[in-house]
């Protein structure tokens, strides 16, 4: 089968591999769609993966064509999977907070992933509950998107999200959008998005943000001061992996406001220098969240089910695996929202 791995530094091949082999226990997919995550971009500059090389992917759903006995009922059924496998045992999974779960491991990150034919889904993410069938209204473009959905809604979840509160955004990329509509459900009064690339600031106009500041071209504290009557943001999302934004993020909340740094920094580049002042006195909880549990994954599909949340906005991007480079090159320069690869 055809895949798209990952040597090294900036060294993503196309390959032709053997299609991967049933373990004892577990299913193999075909893939029927999958996404390119800023996480698989990081992974191809930076070339760190705790398997070199390895099969990127891990935003995907498809179909089950061979399943161990155990797994047999969801031969010929269309699948989504959080790529997140938990042990389900350790005291982090118990409480139901399994993304703390220390013996986690991922499909495309720490085994191979779905930039190829087919992929491998280990018996443990059937046993921990992270495989769904696929909602018949749901293609399997809008359904490899529920990995970054239901990291949102983890995110929102946390920050506790309420009807009527004022939420500022900090960039409009995909989570930033998907942040947006998250929001817009929740019962949020006004969203706020701050972005500095023009072609993002329209697509989130677009998309349904009340506001769109450009703090390029206009300043960023005192824009939202105007647009709260002189409080802040309730709960300040920063979906970009910049330090400045961190600290932005700390003088638009609100006083009690809540902050949430949800994407990751660069290597290196973890180190930001913040007037700690501000969440003492402004009395501020500032959190982290990252990836989804199981049952996150599984309410985020139903969202899009639903119908409440609409990604199909957001995939703007298609292309074969043979022309996985182009995709790759097309995410980069984040011309638009999502890249879907169809394999
Ligand atoms: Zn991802
Ligand atoms: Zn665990």
């Amino acid at each position: 089968m055809l895949a798209l791995k990952l040597y090294g530094k900036e060294d993503l091949r196309l390959v032709k591999v053997n299609v991967p082999r049933l373990e004892t226990s577990g299913a193999i997919l075909k893939v029927g769609a999958t996404s390119i995550c800023a996480s698989d971009i990081k992974a191809y500059v930076t070339g760190a993966r705790t398997k070199i090389p390895i099969i990127l992917g891990h935003e995907f759903a498809g179909e089950v064509v061979e399943a161990s006995e155990e797994f047999k009922d969801y031969v010929g059924k269309r699948v989504a999977v959080n790529p997140n496998i938990f042990c389900g045992k350790c005291e982090y999974c118990l409480q139901g907070e399994h993304v703390l779960c220390p013996n986690r491991y991922a499909i495309g990150i720490d085994v191979d992933g779905s930039f190829a034919e087919y992929v491998m889904i280990p018996g443990q993410a059937f046993k921990v509950g992270c495989v769904h069938e696929i909602p018949e209204n749901l293609s399997y473009e809008e359904t490899s998107l529920t990995e970054p959905l239901s990291a949102c809604f983890r995110g929102q979840r946390k920050l506790g999200i309420k009807p009527g509160d004022i939420v500022a955004i900090i960039g409009a990329g995909p989570i930033g959008i998907m942040h947006l509509k998250l929001a817009k459900a929740a019962g949020a009064s006004k969203v706020i998005i701050s972005e500095i690339d023009e072609r993002r600031c329209k697509i989130a106009e677009d998309l349904g943000a009340d506001y769109v500041v450009n703090p390029t071209k206009e300043n960023l504290e005192k824009k939202i001061l105007e647009l709260t009557s002189g409080r802040g943001a309730d709960a300040v999302i920063v979906a970009v992996g910049i330090g400045q934004a961190q600290k932005d993020a700390l003088r638009i909340v609100a006083r009690g406001g809540r902050v949430n740094f949800f994407a990751g920094l660069p290597a290196g580049k973890e180190e930001v220098l913040i007037n700690t002042n501000l969440i003492h006195y402004k009395q501020i909880t500032v959190l982290g969240t990252s990836m989804q549990t199981p049952y996150e994954f599984k309410k985020a599909l139903d969202l899009m089910a639903s119908g409440v949340i609409d990604v199909k906005p957001l995939i703007t991007h298609r292309y074969s695996l043979g022309n996985g480079a182009e995709a790759f090159r097309v995410a980069m320069k984040a011309e638009g929202l999502k890249v879907i690869i169809n394999p």
